[in-house]
């Protein structure tokens, strides 16, 4: 079954309006959505969305490094949401405890960069 799903890129904040075609559960193909007020066209990145998507090396559950920094090896091992926000909740707990909380920051680069766009103002 191939469905046409009006939407937009959400590859960086321009949010260019798009017609995803799906097939059978997987996206296929991104299109510019004339009939969208910002989506007269899409770039090579918004175009290259499926293989973002199904790319088979694409990160989809937490890693752990399971040897020392030093060691060219880094031997991943795949855990949990849960352990990975724990662990990270522990650490920036740690940090606070032993640095304050001007020890800690987060960043955003540009906003043409990331799909966090739709976060920005959560993290800054
Ligand atoms: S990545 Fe490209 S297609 Fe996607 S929103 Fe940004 S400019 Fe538009």
């Amino acid at each position: 079954m191939i469905e046409e799903k009006v939407g937009f890129c959400t590859l960086c904040k321009s949010r260019c309006g798009t017609i995803n075609v799906v097939e059978n559960g997987w996206l296929k193909k991104v299109v510019p959505n004339p009939d969208h007020p910002t989506g007269k066209a899409i770039c090579l990145k918004g175009r290259s969305a499926p293989e973002v998507v199904h790319n088979s090396r694409r990160l989809t559950a937490p890693l752990r490094r399971t040897t020392p920094k030093s060691d060219p090896d880094p031997r991943w091992m795949e855990i949990s949401w849960d352990e990975a926000l724990d662990e990270i909740g522990d650490r920036l707990k740690d940090h606070v405890a032993r640095g304050g909380p001007e020890s800690i920051a987060f960043a955003v680069t540009s906003g043409s960069s990331s799909p966090l766009s739709d976060s920005t103002y959560w993290i800054l």
